[in-house]
């Protein structure tokens, strides 16, 4: 396929994207019809009724003798100031301009065309090409009749799996997490039944946006990932590290959106029905102690209350900030779930201190000793414990569902390198099995592996480059030697105390 034609619109009329108009780079959808001015050039109603009031201006301060001043300005025009600056620099020497008084005449020569009169970003500095592909926004699609739901046209109700089948499906990607699995898929099917139904509008059902809370490498990303494609639904993920207040060095919130704009292929009713996460969520916990402003904190956890709560937000289309040369179109959060993780260290010393604020005296002492050990005290994080890392109220009242994700033990991780659908054992398995050699793996090796992944500290994650690491070798080696039939992965390889065990074909 041609490269020019791939990311850029030629047919301005016949595709299923919106014309987005030059100057303001608002879409068809907001600002009304466009007029077509040059093949993919559009401009809209209003920038081109402020260009005549500009040529007016301009055409009635080059004086008496050249044009007749305009009688009346139309509302929104420039300023007189503007209308000066712009006369004085568009001063015409009379040839082209109307002799007869009272009619306007514009002096299309140094008027109309004069651009450093009429600030008109990307107007002509463009390559004339077209806005690329990445910046336009699909058409919406066509409203359904009274009564029928606009989102229905984009999820159907009736294909969304109920509770039990979803957990069913993350079961073969994700191992353990029951409990989160559970709330999840609840939450989600709860979420989409409010998206998708049609209420009649007596009762409101709350958004259930969520908040994760885990171990860093436990599967909160994993687990958003998995349910959104089982979904069929567009995936954002975002890191709030990078979030900032607007007007500061770093992204603002709305560039949430327009990663989700970009995951829906710019398509806003997609978009609108999509899965936004945001992870390390606890890192714009309030700073304490803090002088100045606190632009990546506090700040950033005010501008997303607006996009959890559901609102009409003016989104960058293909681009992370706002700025004269990115087009804008309008998204609805109201029924995007937002669902933020993080691994929140020392939460489980805010809960415990909470817990055993009550048992401080005497008797109770075994009860504090019973919190030290307990595993599952991150279930117990409650409103107060967030209050106190540093999440504002408001925030936290927005993320109405909460629940935490288990660290995970040797044996999980076991599980995690063997069952999971697309689990990383089977999948080196595979690679072998087309040499027609037949890998197995030791128990007590993947005993080993977990635990060394373990003295990494980040969860599964390391699991990959510990098994890479010395797999090398044996994808290296194994195909050299067509003789080989079975290779059994061994503690003591994994450890480096040895060697694999090899079979030779036909020896069983
Ligand atoms: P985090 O909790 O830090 O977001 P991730 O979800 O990114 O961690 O996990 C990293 C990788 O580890 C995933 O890509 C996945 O392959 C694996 N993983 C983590 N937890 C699980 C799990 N419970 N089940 C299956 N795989 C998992």
């Amino acid at each position: 396929m041609d490269d020019k034609n791939d990311s850029i619109i030629k047919d301005d009329t016949n595709n299923e994207y919106e014309n987005v108009c030059y100057i303001c780079h608002r879409s068809e959808s907001q600002v009304g019809k466009m007029l077509k001015m040059l093949d993919n050039m559009y401009i809209c109603p209003d920038c081109m009724q402020r260009t005549f009031d500009l040529m007016n201006s301009s055409a009635a301060f080059t004086g008496s003798s050249h044009a007749a001043k305009p009688d009346k300005k139309s509302e929104g025009g420039p300023s007189e100031t503007d209308a000066a600056q712009n006369g004085e620099n568009s001063k015409t020497d009379g040839n082209h301009a109307g002799k007869a008084a009272g009619t306007p005449v514009f002096d299309f020569g140094k008027g109309f065309l004069n651009f450093d009169n009429l600030i008109l970003p990307g107007f002509f500095n463009s390559d004339m090409g077209g806005i690329p592909k990445s910046q336009r926004v699909k058409k919406a699609a066509p409203k359904k009749k009274d009564g029928e739901s606009e989102q229905a046209a984009v999820l159907d109700f009736k294909k969304l799996p109920p509770p039990h089948k979803i957990k069913e499906q993350l079961d073969e990607y994700v191992i353990g997490q029951e409990r989160a699995k559970k709330i999840i898929s609840v939450a989600v099917y709860n979420h989409y039944k409010r998206v998708t139904k049609d209420l009649d509008g007596s009762i409101e059902i709350g958004k259930s946006n969520m908040l994760m809370i885990g171990p860093t490498g436990c599967g909160k990303t994993y687990l958003v990932q998995t349910l959104a494609r089982l979904l069929n639904v567009p995936l954002a993920i975002t890191d709030a590290t990078s979030l900032t207040e607007a007007g500061y060095i770093g992204d603002d919130v709305e560039s949430v959106l327009s990663k989700l704009l970009k995951a829906s292929d710019n398509d806003v009713d997609r978009a609108e029905t999509g899965i936004v996460f945001i992870d390390e969520i606890d890192k714009i916990a309030k700073k304490k102690n803090v002088t100045n402003r606190d632009v990546s904190g506090e700040s950033v956890q005010q501008g997303l209350l607006k996009l959890l709560e559901g609102a009409d937000v003016e989104v960058p289309v293909g681009a992370t900030s706002k700025n004269a040369m990115v087009p804008m179109t309008t998204i609805n959060t109201k029924n995007i779930l937002f669902i933020c993780g993080g691994a929140f260290p020392d939460l489980e010393d805010i809960i415990k201190k909470r817990l055993s604020k009550n048992t401080l005296i005497g008797f109770n002492n075994d009860l504090k000793d019973k919190y030290d050990n307990d595993p599952d005290l991150l279930e117990k994080v409650n409103n107060e414990d967030l209050r106190e890392f540093g999440l504002i109220p408001e925030f936290i009242g927005r993320l109405p569902v909460v629940y935490s994700l288990k660290g995970l033990d040797s044996k999980m991780l076991v599980k995690i390198m063997k069952e999971p659908k697309n689990a990383i054992l089977k999948q080196y398995q595979k690679l072998l099995e087309l040499d027609e050699v037949d890998l197995q793996f030791d128990d007590d090796a993947l005993l080993a592996i977990a635990e060394k992944a373990l003295e990494k500290k980040t969860g599964a994650r390391g699991l990959r480059s510990i098994i890479e690491e010395f797999m090398l070798d044996i994808m290296y080696e194994i195909p050299k030697d067509p003789s080989i039939g079975r290779v059994f992965i061994t503690k003591d390889y994994i450890e480096g105390k040895g060697g694999p065990r090899i079979v030779l074909r036909g020896q069983g």
